[in-house]
């Protein structure tokens, strides 16, 4: 019999357990032990902890009070010179676990509670909002030619052959139009072409930088069916029904974005007021409205073309609550909450272009948009004679003038997840009640108080703010001043994530 895993103990998490620093430069060393040296190592440790081993944070120095909205009262003082270090430390939030590992989970935290708390209520969402229908949407990327993947095969995710054809049958490069290969997903071909001179390069990046165009017009299009669907006019709509959804972006293989996005429909009265449809017909709609959407792209210059463009045919719209009262939650339908973690999880990841070993293809796709932006840049519009029929075209900068900019994203220009306005709590307020926490924990302990637990949450999360914080604050720089204290800060983040796996584990092995 093995011990229960409530009563395991973490490898590694004892006080005089060491931090696993890896390979240290000599200058990290020695800012190490001038911290030990000097005795600020633990001054150092309490403030690496308040930005939650974040290992980029901005420093900050100023001043603020806290004043009482109603009296005008100073009801307390707050000054970087009083802070420990001498400089206020904040975290820097960054959504990409590529950039900053502690604050890319706060933020997918943050964002799954705020895809939960719009699928099951709570946080400001009132609970009713469980019985909305929902259907859970993926909107891909057309195909621009022929990649490498990791396929499936009998079941299986993994371990299917990547394109069998008849290896006789070449392109007109001569190349082999199929791939007996199976390969992983660690493998840098998965998700480059089989052909780079059949791709179609120019299509992919263009199809990319008005990708949420495609989806703004989507969320019209969404819309105005379900009111002609209802037999009401789209002014007419907000009286009968609305369209709450939240979305997030994710990066493919082949270096584009597919939209995830949960949808729920609502009666008149908003969040949790009873809806007009079921969710097998918002379904049906979302498939309609994904389809039918287009855009016509303008050229990038007068020797390109415009486009025509559209959604890929591989499209996924499964309804994850019908809302009907005999709703049985049969084993196979998905979770609203696993829903919620695929959201969180995708809002954090990055484009996959490792700057260490850059994959062949990702390269490709951000030296088009970089070459398309120089393009854009030397046609000069009152030469153009297409561009010089239409007189307002005259003169303005191209809508392409931008994307070398955005390379690193692949042309991607959208936000990472959104949500609209009345799907669930924002995710700023969540970033304002963990302040807010903090700063009432930390008065409970200052003045040895028990934390008053009444409410906490309705009272973090509210809006109306009785005091006012005035404050004169200057941006002093980011990341930690020293080598050790960022490689300190680091190996905490990275103690804390093997702890939160560890005890997750934990979790599933007693659940069985
Ligand atoms: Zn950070
Ligand atoms: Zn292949
Ligand atoms: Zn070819």
């Amino acid at each position: 019999m093995s011990e229960p895993p409530g009563l395991r103990t973490f490898p590694g998490y004892t006080e005089d357990e060491g931090l696993d620093l890896g390979h240290l430069s000599a200058t990290a060393v020695g800012a190490i032990v001038q911290r030990i040296a000097d005795g600020s190592a633990a001054l150092f440790a309490d403030v690496a902890a308040s930005v939650g081993y974040c290992s980029k944070p901005v420093r900050l120095v100023g001043s603020s009070h806290t004043v009482d909205g109603r009296t005008g009262e100073i009801v307390g003082s707050f000054s970087s010179d009083g802070a420990p270090l001498g400089v206020v430390y904040r975290p820097c939030g960054n959504r990409r676990a590529d950039v900053c590992a502690a604050c890319s989970r706060v933020y997918a935290r943050d964002t799954f509670a705020m895809v939960r708390a719009g699928l099951l209520g709570g946080k400001t969402v009132p609970q009713e909002v469980a019985s909305n229908p929902l259907v859970f949407a993926t909107l891909t990327a057309p195909s621009f030619g022929y990649v490498h993947g990791v396929r499936a095969t009998g079941g299986h995710p993994t371990g299917g052959r990547c394109r069998p054809r008849d290896t006789a049958n070449r392109c007109e490069h001569g190349r082999p139009v199929g791939c007996m290969t199976v390969h992983t997903d660690d493998d840098p071909a998965v998700g480059g072409p089989l052909c780079v001179d059949c791709y179609d390069w120019a299509s992919a990046v263009v199809w990319q930088w008005w990708a949420p165009e495609l989806w703004r017009r989507f969320t019209i299009t969404l819309r105005r069916s379900l009111a002609s669907r209802l037999g009401v006019s789209e002014s007419r709509l907000k009286g009968r029904a609305s369209v709450q959804f939240a979305k997030v972006a994710e990066f493919q293989a082949r270096g584009l974005v597919h939209f995830h996005a949960l949808v729920r429909l609502d009666g008149p009265g908003g969040a949790g007021s009873r809806a007009p449809l079921d969710g097998g017909t918002l379904a049906d709609l979302i498939r309609e409205a994904a389809g039918s959407v287009s855009f016509v792209a303008p050229p990038v210059d007068g020797a390109d073309v415009s486009r025509r463009l559209a959604f890929g045919a591989q499209l996924d719209a499964r309804t994850v609550r019908t809302g009907l009262p005999a709703d049985d939650d049969d084993d196979d339908s998905l979770r609203a909450e696993q829903v919620a973690g695929y959201l969180a999880k995708y809002a954090t990841k990055s484009t996959g272009t490792d700057p260490a070993s850059p994959r062949p293809h990702l390269t490709r796709l951000a030296h088009t948009c970089r070459a398309f932006a120089q393009r854009a840049a030397s046609s000069d519009p009152a030469g153009d004679h297409e561009a010089a029929d239409d007189a307002s075209e005259q003169g303005r900068p191209s809508p392409y003038a931008l994307l070398g900019k955005w390379a690193h994203m692949l042309g991607f220009r959208g936000h990472f997840s959104t949500k609209s306005r009345r799907y669930s709590v924002t995710l700023g307020r969540l970033r304002r009640a963990r302040h807010r926490y903090r700063q009432v924990t930390a008065n409970a302990a200052r003045n040895g108080v028990a934390l008053d637990t009444r409410d906490l949450e309705a009272r973090l999360l509210a809006d109306d703010e009785t005091t006012l914080v005035i404050g004169s604050w200057s941006f002093q720089g980011s990341g930690w001043t020293n080598a050790g204290d960022k490689a300190l800060a680091d190996a905490a983040a990275a103690r804390a994530r093997e702890y939160a796996r560890w005890r997750a584990e934990g979790k599933s092995t007693s659940n069985r």
